[in-house]
């Protein structure tokens, strides 16, 4: 099936001029890794795999980074989509502090690129606020500072009497430096370009349409007939994982975004925080360097849904009231509105690792609302695996961790 995943005007491919374009792949080349997909995660396993001197190529089927990655938000947080009380039902508490854990490491190791190579793609490390504005869901808020307090997080608590923001608080837990924000696209190109310094190969316009694995190898087949020999292949295609397996990954909606037009009198407060509030659904917002604001959330079911204008006008809708209610005093026009894929999993967490019959076939998804952070983690762990070093955290991100 030819499913479109992105729909809109979608703002990081906008804004940005072409970065950089990419040759097609015309001859049979060979390599040790093949990474498939060039969106953020294939740029970062990219980057991982040249950074320890492993030779890898990056097939992309349509342009490097104009996937879900030119749609992303770029809110990172190192929390997760639910509060820790939600997710107990579906994993330990042990497990929820160490993927907070893992979250701030994956912001650190983003720091850290930026700190050596230089900021091209407006990164600014932030607070992570989740809040709500219903003063039944206070205690929910109290619960999830307790238990991120006691597990050792930088945490503050908001309410009414110390509430910093222009909208109603009732309760929230503020994560200091829990969180960041920057634009996906630039980032990515900039990944690739550090990346190819170091051998790394990228092809774009070159859709793999067939994967044949022997004892020794694995070949692909692109899309004009020419081949890539390796070792192992990773699947970083995002939500599109059906050339590959029959295994279903994380439950699929659409999720909406919409961005505005610069804003004059955005306060600074809000530009150094990224938000999520407590509905059900969530909705979630940060600023760009630019003064815009995006937000995102109203998610409805995927297929075929993704292709009812009638119901994406109403998420889009739906935001745009979010908006105007949370920030009655500005005056803001919306430029962009967009949707596409998304997948959540039931402990939030996405999926790194070998496969289980095919020890050539390997998964870097960054399924769950930390995408990004998932595929930072991805390319660390597997980068090392290749190398013979299993990280006792991949198994948080087993894939058969859901299978009875
Ligand atoms: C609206 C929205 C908001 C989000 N907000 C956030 C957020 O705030 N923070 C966060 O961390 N995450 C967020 N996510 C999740 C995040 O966007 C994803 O984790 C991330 O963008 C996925 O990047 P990717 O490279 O895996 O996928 P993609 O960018 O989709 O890249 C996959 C690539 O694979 C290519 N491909 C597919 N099949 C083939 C093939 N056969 N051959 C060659 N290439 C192929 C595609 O063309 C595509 O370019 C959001 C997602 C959405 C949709």
């Amino acid at each position: 099936m030819n499913t479109q995943y992105v729909q809109g005007d979608c703002i990081f491919t906008r804004i940005n001029k072409t970065i950089k374009q990419y040759e097609y792949l015309t001859e049979d080349i060979e390599t040790e890794v093949i990474i498939i997909g060039g969106g953020v995660t294939g740029a970062i396993l990219g980057y991982y795999f040249s950074k320890s001197n492993i030779d890898s190529v990056i097939l992309e089927k349509s342009r490097i980074g104009h996937g879900s990655t030119s749609i992303t938000t770029s809110l990172l947080q190192y929390e997760l989509d639910s509060n820790a009380m939600e997710l107990k039902s579906y994993t330990s508490m042990e497990n929820i502090i160490r993927s907070y854990k893992l979250g701030i490491k994956a912001l650190d190791e983003i720091q850290e690129f930026i700190d050596k190579y230089g900021n091209k793609c407006d990164f600014k490390r932030v607070d992570s606020f989740l809040y709500t504005s219903k003063k039944l869901e206070k205690k929910e808020m109290e619960q999830e500072y307790n238990f991120r307090k006691e597990a050792g997080f930088h945490v503050e608590f908001i309410d009414e009497d110390n509430n910093p923001f222009l909208f109603d608080v009732k309760g929230g837990v503020l994560g200091k430096g829990g969180g960041a924000e920057f634009d996906p696209y630039k980032f990515t190109h900039h990944l690739i370009e550090e990346s190819c310094k170091k051998g790394l190969r990228a092809y774009e316009n070159t859709e793999v349409i067939d994967v044949k694995y022997s004892n020794d190898e694995v070949a692909v087949e692109t899309v004009y007939g020419y081949k890539v020999k390796g070792k192992i292949v990773i699947v970083a295609t995002g939500y599109n994982t059906g050339l590959f397996t029959k295994r279903a990954f994380g439950t699929k909606t659409t999720t909406f975004n919409i961005a505005t037009k610069p804003i004059n009198n955005i306060e600074d407060i809000c530009k150094d925080v990224v938000f999520r509030d407590n509905n059900d659904p969530y909705n979630y917002f940060r600023t760009t360097i630019d003064n815009r604001l995006i937000i995102g959330g109203e998610d409805i079911n995927f297929i075929p849904d993704i292709y009812n204008e009638e119901l994406c006008s109403k998420s889009y809708e739906k935001l745009e009231q979010r908006l105007k209610n949370l920030f009655p005093n500005l005056n803001m026009e919306i430029e962009y509105r967009y949707c596409g894929a998304f997948a959540s999993t039931q402990d939030n967490l996405g999926f790194i690792g070998k496969d289980h019959n095919n020890s050539k076939l390997w998964y870097c998804l960054g399924y769950g609302a930390n995408g990004i952070l998932f595929a930072i983690l991805g390319g660390m762990m597997l980068s090392k695996l290749y190398c013979g070093e299993v990280d006792s955290d991949m198994n948080l991100f087993k894939l058969d961790r859901f299978d009875h």
